[in-house]
């Protein structure tokens, strides 16, 4: 009888692993397309942790959208040169790494490059390229080391007035990165977050096979140049293909370099593999301000981290342990 019993558990659990089906949804979330795909073992079960992880998200943006007036993040901005602002502890330590972000990328990736979005907008309205007095009146309230943190009282201050910082560059992939936590917790064994080219992915998928993830040339688009395995980590892809202006010839990226005020020029599309979403989506945004060299040297020298970059005379760069031609 216990034999008898034993193997119909055995032949359960066995139906219950082959039960498992890949269930997808694709929303506008944070102003982006962002694709949910989980394994689960049925439609109902599929359905509920997308919508866990679309509220994740959506309590996420609440908090760092500088778009919305009400969030905290707006707060921090509005009382620039003003007073500090007490924010949650969330928010206090997605800025603290932010920061450090800017201090290993010699301030290429820089939350408060925010304030220049007043004279650079990437949304088709530009006609005419700001003059260079606009661009250095912009520049004085760009600078990472005049965000003010007091741990203590878990409060940030913008020590110039008219400063601002924004998680344009970084938020994604944070978004991303905590969605997964929490179906991690919750029990999803797989899926992937892509928050439009932003993924991150966990498990296998439904088949046993590892996620992959293909890397196509902007200049080609149709015509995948890779097809790489992508086991628990995030992989970012920021291209200026989507959002750039054209001024004499030259196209300038929606990526500034909070050194100079004006967009990132030279690179197409950096592609970066990391341990997290995060730190890989700020060190796409890094890399196209450092350029094809320094970023490359820049990324050669932290650990488990890689990028495929390409430029705008369409050759592929690649850092030292990306093996493309194994496939
Ligand atoms: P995408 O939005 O296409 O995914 P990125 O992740 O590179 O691309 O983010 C670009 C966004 O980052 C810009 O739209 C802007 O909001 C913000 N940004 C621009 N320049 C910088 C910079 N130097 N440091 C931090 N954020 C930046
Ligand atoms: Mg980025």
């Amino acid at each position: 009888m216990l034999r008898e019993s034993f193997f119909f558990l055995f032949i359960i659990s066995v139906s219950l692993v082959n039960a498992q089906q890949t269930f997808h949804k694709t929303t506008l979330l944070m102003g982006s397309r962002f694709d949910i795909t989980v394994v689960a073992e049925n439609k109902e079960e599929g359905n509920a942790f997308i919508d866990t992880a679309i509220a994740e998200i959506t309590r996420i943006e609440k908090l760092i959208s500088s778009w919305d007036s009400a969030s905290q993040t707006s707060e921090i901005n509005q009382y620039a040169g003003i007073r500090a602002v007490k924010v949650d502890k969330e928010l206090f330590e997605l800025i603290s790494r932010a920061i450090a972000i800017s201090e290993i990328t010699d301030g290429a990736f820089d939350i408060s490059y925010a304030s220049m979005d007043r004279i650079w907008k990437f949304d088709g309205s530009m006609t005419t390229m700001p003059s260079p007095e606009e661009v250095q009146k912009s520049l004085g309230k760009v600078g990472f080391e005049n965000i003010i943190l007091d741990t203590q009282n878990q409060t940030v201050f913008l020590a110039e007035k008219g400063m601002k910082i924004s998680f344009g560059a970084i938020g994604k992939g944070y978004a991303a990165d905590k969605a997964k936590q929490l179906l991690i917790e919750k029990g999803v064994t797989a899926g992937i977050i892509n928050a439009s080219g932003d993924m991150n992915t966990w498990g296998k998928q439904a088949n046993g096979k590892e996620w992959t993830v293909a890397i196509t040339n902007p200049m080609n688009k149709n015509n995948a140049f890779a097809i790489l395995p992508l086991k628990q980590g995030a992989v970012v892809t920021s291209g200026d293909y989507e959002k750039f202006v054209e001024f004499n010839g030259i196209r300038y990226a929606h990526i500034i370099n909070p050194k100079t005020g004006y967009p990132a020029t030279g690179i197409i599309s950096v592609t970066v593999f990391a341990p997290s979403a995060e730190l890989a989506d700020a060190l796409a945004t890094a890399v196209f301000v450092l350029g094809k060299d320094v970023g490359l040297d820049r990324i050669n020298q932290l650990p488990n981290v890689e990028c495929i970059i390409i430029d705008d005379k369409g050759t592929i760069n690649k850092s030292e342990h990306i093996k493309i031609n194994e496939e």
